[in-house]
């Protein structure tokens, strides 16, 4: 029997560990916000991974955004070395998991089994996918006891809310440097037959318009912020949504509206702030002074990002010389530049062939329509050979009754095995 076959057979053969592990970590609400439960996950994730004989790290994210002693940014990196020089495979997740939100019919933490499909808020994005990992580095080790190189895990903090309390810290700590890990494979739930490449951008911003309060009987002795953000908005719709409508990307994007560039209204407050449910007063009458929306944009490889500011500031500017009273204020949030890995990248061609050697058909290449920890590997670390690549229907992830496949589980636990075998045995 070839190595390959017994790989795939140490990998069957851990069906119900694997559905465990998963239920295990389904089980740790890591809910972030507020960012709960990480140290609990760490040290699960800890144990575990000392007892397949790696050497583990607890790094907190001290001083990052939402760090505090209540909800404390912590990671796990694992390392086992081989024994030999060679490269080394980082596998890293995040285990953190959304906000569980309405229309639930399963426990959301109880990570119930049910047909083949483990339920649970983070099933999918991405637990799933972590347990996957570890099942192919387990049955891997088990199988090859020497090799040439590195393994390593980590399980990392608040990539739902944007990775500075972990991949980031990590890479700026070094843990990303390219002369310690070659491979990145971040098992997000992409659909197991593809790699996936990279993402857009992003660029968050919030717009306040101004006005001046007033009686609300006398409006035209205030000036109504709210009035004025509405100009914004139609400007929007006029101009912005159809000039972004008609760019095209040549990233693989999946789904395919996410191949233009796209902009969501976020939130919009103006006027009162509004009362608790068991206020029962009326509203007083008011003129409002300010309105506020927060903006999402994201953005093609093909975008620059100052063009991106500049478009949006460039509406604005035109409302303040045409529009009476008009003035505004724009606060930049947040950026993240697209990210791309070249499709020759030897990462993506060892996934890619042990994609079609387990499942019998090519793999499809694809870009995320959202960011994940990518950016921070890519232009913190400098470490550009990073894929996402792992179990779980996409389209599920932040849903209600979340589930991941077993069956997917195993085959994409076979493809992050065989890629294993391809980087440590050669
Ligand atoms: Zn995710």
């Amino acid at each position: 029997m070839t190595k390959n076959t017994n790989l795939a057979r140490a990998i069957t053969d851990r069906r119900d560990d694997l559905i465990a592990l998963t239920q295990d970590l389904i089980r740790i609400p890591t809910l972030n916000p507020p960012g709960r439960d990480y140290r609990a996950i760490c040290e699960y994730l800890d144990r575990r991974l000392r007892g397949s004989g790696f050497e583990t790290e607890l790094i907190r994210a001290r001083g990052t955004p939402g760090d505090s002693d209540k909800y404390p940014r912590w990671n796990i990196v694992a390392r086992r070395e081989g024994g030999q020089p060679g490269d080394c495979v980082h596998f890293n997740s995040h285990t953190d998991v959304v906000e569980v939100g309405h229309g639930w019919t399963k426990d959301p933490f109880g990570g119930e089994l049910i047909d083949g499909k483990i339920y649970g808020r983070g099933a999918c994005d991405m637990k799933g996918g972590l347990a996957a990992s570890i099942i192919a580095a387990e049955a891997f080790l088990a199988t090859h006891p020497t090799f040439s190189g590195a393994i390593e895990i980590s399980g990392t903090a608040d990539e739902e809310s944007g990775g500075y309390g972990g991949v980031a810290y990590l890479a700026e700590k070094g843990y990303f440097d390219p002369a310690r890990v070659q491979h990145v494979i971040i098992p997000e739930p992409l659909n197991k037959d593809r790699v996936c490449l990279g993402h857009r951008g992003g660029w968050w911003a919030e717009i306040e318009t101004f006005g001046e309060i007033a009686h609300g009987s006398m409006p035209f002795l205030g000036d109504c912020a709210v009035r004025h953000m509405g100009a914004v908005l139609t400007e929007f719709e006029d101009k912005l949504y159809p000039a972004m409508a008609a760019r095209h990307t040549d990233m693989p994007v999946v789904p395919e509206g996410a191949r233009s560039s796209t902009m969501n209204i976020n939130s919009i407050h103006g006027g009162q702030p509004e009362q608790d449910d068991d206020y029962t007063g009326l509203p007083a009458h008011c003129v409002p002074d300010s309105c506020r929306i927060v903006i999402d944009r994201r953005f093609l490889a093909e975008e620059n990002i100052d063009d991106v500011r500049g478009e949006v500031k460039a509406l604005l500017e035109g409302l303040k010389a045409s529009r009476d009273r008009f003035d505004y204020d724009l606060r930049e949030m947040n950026v993240v530049l697209p990210s791309m890995t070249d499709r020759d990248a030897p990462v993506v061609q060892v996934i890619a062939a042990e994609i079609e050697k387990t499942l019998g058909k090519p793999a499809e290449f694809v870009a995320s329509p959202g960011t994940y920890d990518q950016k921070h590997i890519d232009r913190i670390g400098k470490l550009k050979n990073c894929i996402a690549y792992g179990p779980g229907i996409l389209e599920l992830a932040h849903k209600p009754d979340e589930y991941i496949g077993v069956d997917d589980m195993i085959d994409s636990a076979k493809v992050m095995a065989g890629a294993l075998s391809t980087i440590l045995m050669s």
